[in-house]
């Protein structure tokens, strides 16, 4: 699987060069908070993961397809994934972070502009609510 886990990496790396050159600042991985989230933005209380679409089973996508081998196996894997990611964006949101999900797939298109044009605004509404 390391070669999934790389294509992940890459994935964020994107996603972090894009997010750091629109002038906004994080921390990453934090061990901290539940999900432990790719990107932190502390002062806007915000968090984004960067979601592999197999691992965290992105619905509707070509990618999130459940291997025919062991394929039992695999659902109950993945389904825990799922169960698991719910409970971290619940957990995140009871204490006042803004979750942001941005998927694999839809890492090099609008999504990211669209996702890196909402952390604008809401640092810029934050500033004038000072
Ligand atoms: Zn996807």
């Amino acid at each position: 699987m390391a070669r999934v886990k790389s294509s992940d990496t890459k994935v964020e790396m994107v996603v972090r060069r894009r997010v750091h050159g629109a002038g906004l600042r994080f921390r990453l991985h934090v061990a901290a908070l539940p999900g432990k989230p790719d990107l932190v933005l502390a002062q806007m209380r915000t968090v984004v993961f960067v979601h592999g679409c197999f691992w965290h089973q992105h619905a509707g996508c070509s990618r999130a397809t459940i291997p025919a081998s062991n394929s039992a196996y695999w659902r109950a894997k993945l389904g825990r994934n799922a169960v698991r990611d719910e409970a971290v964006i619940d957990a995140l949101l009871a204490s006042g972070w803004q979750v942001e999900v941005l998927w694999e797939c839809e890492a090099g298109g609008a999504a990211l502009d669209e996702l890196v044009t909402r952390l604008l605004d809401r640092r810029a509404r934050q500033r004038e609510a000072r």
